[in-house]
């Protein structure tokens, strides 16, 4: 339960930001990115429904779009964008991996009748272990309630400090219409091509985020989809990685595309030298964790003396910090999983 309490109040947290809106619009949920010719990529904003980032490429022949947000209200908004880009009809989605922020509108596309694709993990995970991060909805009513009496105790005109409540409640709103929603075309570990008329995007597996995350590659465009298997300027969630899988992947996919444009699934479109950096994070994160094992510290003695080093202090979800060292402590100790 505790750590239940812990990620639902990452997931909202992740929302919270600093401007205040008095409802949420289309742009207040992603931001637009041309990445190249009919790729693109919609970046999240800070205190949107979105959290993660989603994308879309265009053929001659269909669309595929790549993750379907926390919501069904953004990725609603995500087709209105695309409707007006081309019109060509959505043909695939994928669920780069089953985190809530990459897979809470799957239902919006599963209603159209669009097949999402998504590794085969996905089928025994995305309506169980979801449940972390999407309370059931009588817990959510609770924590509504809660939030809505403490901004009824805020006068009217002090709109600085309602506007978080308010972020809140919208937010525990579009939770509660989220019906989690499985994908329709699974794979195993391995590559499948998806075939967009003349354009071709291949989709491959690589263990490190989750155990059950598919990355896309547009050959055409020289464009990596990531998903969370890469957080530009961001630190990552590491509930369910094994960092020490994560570091290869990510050394294999710069060899492998040395020069390709990165859709990370958190944080602005990225270059090979940004991945390096968020590679190098994990890097460091495994090496002070093993030092301080070493040293006899306990985990949470190890959470309280590490501190994040100055260089990732600009990131981005700094209340991931100490949540990292405890995931890097256990999978060192083998006692995560
Ligand atoms: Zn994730």
């Amino acid at each position: 339960m505790k750590t239940i309490t812990l990620l639902l109040t990452i997931v909202l947290a992740l929302g919270a930001g600093i401007s205040a809106v008095p409802a949420p619009k289309a742009e207040d949920h992603f931001t637009l990115n041309k990445v190249a010719d009919g790729v693109y990529a919609a970046v999240a904003k800070t205190g949107g429904l979105a959290t993660g980032n989603a994308s879309f490429v265009v053929g001659d022949e269909g669309v595929l779009m790549v993750d379907t947000f926390l919501t069904p209200a953004a990725v609603e908004d995500l087709i209105g964008v695309i409707a007006a880009e081309t019109k060509q009809p959505i043909k695939y989605a994928l669920n780069t991996h089953y985190h809530l922020d990459h897979t809470g509108g799957n239902q919006v596309l599963a209603a159209r009748g669009v097949p999402i694709i998504a590794h085969e993990k996905l089928i025994e995970w995305q309506t169980v272990k979801n449940r972390r991060f999407l309370p059931v909805t009588d817990e959510l009513q609770k924590r509504r309630e809660a939030e809505a009496k403490q901004l009824s105790e805020i006068p009217a005109d002090q709109a600085d400090k309602r506007a978080p409540l308010e972020r809140q409640l919208r937010r525990f709103d579009a939770l509660m219409t989220i019906k989690l929603t499985n994908p329709s075309v699974t794979f195993p570990a391995g590559t499948i091509r998806l075939h967009l008329g003349k354009r071709e995007v291949i989709l491959f597996t690589l263990p490190g985020h989750t155990g059950g995350d598919v990355l896309a590659y547009v050959p055409d465009a020289n464009v990596v989809f990531m998903g969370d298997m890469g957080w530009r300027k961001t630190l990552p969630n590491l509930v369910d990685a094994t960092v020490n899988d994560w570091i290869t992947s990510l050394d294999s996919l710069l060899g492998q595309y040395p020069n390709a444009k990165f859709v990370p699934g958190h944080g602005e479109v990225a270059t090979a030298a940004d991945i390096r950096e968020f590679r190098d994070y994990l890097d460091d994160l495994r090496t002070r964790v093993k030092q301080a094992i070493a040293t006899g510290l306990t985990i949470e003695q190890a959470k309280e003396q590490l501190k994040l080093p100055e260089k990732y202090k600009e990131f981005g979800f700094q209340n991931f910090a100490a949540p990292n060292v405890e995931d890097m402590y256990k999978e060192l100790k083998g006692t995560k999983f």
